[in-house]
């Protein structure tokens, strides 16, 4: 797992343009479709915007917590891999995901999350084009994952805080 990676997030830096959510569904999707987005920009609070995605947790919950073995690591990047003939949309994986990331595909209804491109990444590619460096690739060593496994609210409770000093 040495050569893991992580899509590093700086909220700071987000526009809210949501490149990257359609950077995201045109890869995956071959159409435009926020709606399956493994990437996801949430604007909780206003002219707050968070891009959020899987934190590639270490005990990896969502793959423990599948009855069918559909979900597995990949080697080469960490990232959550679904095999989509095995997946019987059950949702335990969906339940067991910390970050609120895990969802089902609203069309194949097969457990859907960010499988990091194979390691190249199409969001922070978008992201960087675009000029805002909200994404970058690091290495998964380098990242206290627990920071952001947590939900989208939460990320955004902590950075308005610290914006503005709020309770
Ligand atoms: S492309 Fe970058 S700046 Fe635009 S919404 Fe996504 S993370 Fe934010
Ligand atoms: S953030 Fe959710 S989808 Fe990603 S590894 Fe953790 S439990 Fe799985």
């Amino acid at each position: 797992m040495s050569k893991s990676i992580f899509i590093l997030r700086d909220p700071l830096r987000c526009s809210g343009c949501r490149l990257c959510e359609v950077a995201c569904t045109l890869k995956h999707e071959g159409t435009v479709w926020p709606e399956t987005s493994r990437i996801r920009v949430f604007e909780l609070f206003p002219g707050v915007d968070v891009p959020h995605t899987c934190a590639q947790c270490r005990d990896y919950p969502c793959v423990k917590a599948c009855p069918e073995g559909a979900l597995r690591v990949d080697e080469k990047t960490g990232a959550v891999v679904v095999k989509e003939e095995k997946c019987t949309s059950c949702g335990a994986c969906v339940r067991a995901c910390p970050g609120k990331v895990m969802r089902l595909h609203p069309r194949t209804r097969k457990a859907m999350v960010c499988d990091l491109c194979g390691g190249e990444p199409e969001c922070v590619k978008a992201c960087e084009s675009a000029g805002y460096f909200a994404l970058r690739i690091v290495p998964y060593e380098s990242v206290a994952y627990k920071v952001y496994s947590v939900f989208p609210e939460e990320v955004s409770r902590r950075l308005f805080e610290t914006m503005l000093g709020g309770e």
